[in-house]
């Protein structure tokens, strides 16, 4: 693997916690979020659930907090590895105890996208690992998910972050989704939710005869990334082993559709590339169809791409109202990444390798401040001006609060 592709790496893990005091106390955007969790009334934010991981898996639930300042107190104080966000409750979480009937009411509509579940069918790493070569099975997963979101359901505010290491996280802020009910979410992950089945299953695609626009949309994205993607990045069908598992998806009894694995069994296993090959199972499926082969399996072809690249959700951080998701601009202990929101208009251009660590931003405040003293070219008040600056527009993190301050903006 090329060195700059190794995520890890870059990050001195030991710098960690004594950069996390500077790092909330000058970059953390505690009156954002102040101004995001409590929407159009205090309430939401005064009963909201937020969970702090600190050194050595300490575990606190159930902290909630009166504003900003008592956020900010506790959070720079605590100074946790990790805060989650979970549900507004009927009563101040914190109060928990003592409290009758302590329910939650309502949360945001979330998504999580890990990259360890797509380890069976990328090439180049696994688990917790991931490269400029994976990455786009990520890009695929937010186009499709945000359209779906916006264009099948009406949702408006979504809040998309990279998750400081191997996924992406999605917030649906609108009123309307933060008010489903728990099967009311399981609904829609499951409208959501095409790949079906664990390791074992040969075929988790089944499409209908007739595709629903949303599959047609989803089918569209999809196209425009798999040649680079899986083709020439991934390289998939030059292993003979992926060969047999595309082989082992021809399950339709038909005998056309034997045919079909016959001609693949033949045809996929000599040295061709991944393209040639395609190209051959895009012909045989052609010949296939011209002979009027009317049933689901239509649409095999597409099957194939859905299973190679079709979002693969954490069904049950969707389903949960109580489930916690970790909280945006949290920094990722290993990797030392800020969890950034994503813009949507430049999702292709995201690139989790340039995202920054709490040690390349603690040192641009650094630098910033040592350059502002030791220039010779600024009168008094240039440099009293300069001084003033909000510590985060002396950083690369300035971006990442635009553009959450934006999402803030737009909930109005
Ligand atoms: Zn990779």
């Amino acid at each position: 693997m090329e060195v700059d592709n190794q995520l890890d790496d870059s990050f001195d893990a030991n710098v960690y916690p004594d950069l996390l005091p500077i790092y909330y106390r000058r970059l953390f955007p505690f009156s954002l979020y102040y101004k995001w969790l409590k929407y159009d009334d205090d309430k939401f934010f005064i009963n909201r659930e937020f969970s702090f991981t600190l050194k050595d898996d300490v575990y606190l639930r159930y902290q909630s907090f009166k504003d900003e300042e008592d956020l900010k107190k506790e959070v720079t104080q605590k100074c946790p590895f990790k805060i989650d966000i979970g549900a507004v409750f009927s009563c101040r979480p914190s109060d928990q105890r003592t409290a009758s009937n302590f329910h939650p009411l309502e949360k945001e509509l979330v998504f999580d996208i890990d990259m360890t579940d797509y380890d069976e069918v990328r090439t180049c790493c696994s688990g917790a690992d991931i490269c400029k070569k994976c990455w786009p099975f990520m890009t695929i997963a937010l186009k499709i998910l945000d359209r779906a979101l916006r264009e099948d359901f009406g949702f408006k505010h979504l809040l998309w972050v990279y998750s400081g290491r191997r996924g992406i996280h999605c917030w649906v802020c609108d009123k309307e989704a933060r008010e489903l009910s728990p099967a009311a979410r399981s609904a829609i992950v499951e409208y959501l939710s095409v790949v079906k089945g664990g390791e074992y299953k040969a075929k988790k695609v089944h499409l209908p005869e007739t595709l629903h626009p949303s599959l047609k949309q989803a089918d569209k994205i999809i196209s425009r990334y798999f040649e680079d993607l899986m083709l020439i990045n991934q390289d998939y069908l030059a292993a003979p082993e992926n060969c047999d598992k595309v082989i082992a998806m021809c399950i339709d009894p038909n005998i056309l559709f034997l045919k079909m694995k016959e001609f693949l069994k033949s045809s996929l296993k000599d040295s061709k590339s991944s393209q040639a090959k395609w190209g051959i199972m895009h012909q045989i499926d052609d010949a296939i169809l011209m002979k009027g082969f009317k049933n689901r399996s239509k649409h095999f072809i597409t099957e194939v791409k859905f299973q190679l690249c079709y979002p693969r959700l954490d069904i049950n951080v969707t389903k949960g109202l109580n489930h916690l998701l970790k909280a945006p601009f949290c920094v990722h202990p290993k990797t030392g990444r800020v969890c950034v929101p994503i813009d949507i208009k430049s999702v292709d251009s995201f690139n989790p390798f340039t995202v920054p660590t709490i040690s390349s931003l603690c040192k641009e405040i650094d630098d910033y401040d040592a350059s502002i003293k030791e220039s010779e070219n600024m009168d008094e008040d240039q440099r009293s001006i300069a001084t003033k600056i909000e510590d985060c527009n002396k950083t690369s993190l300035r971006k990442s609060i635009e553009i959450f301050r934006k999402f803030v903006k737009n909930l109005g």
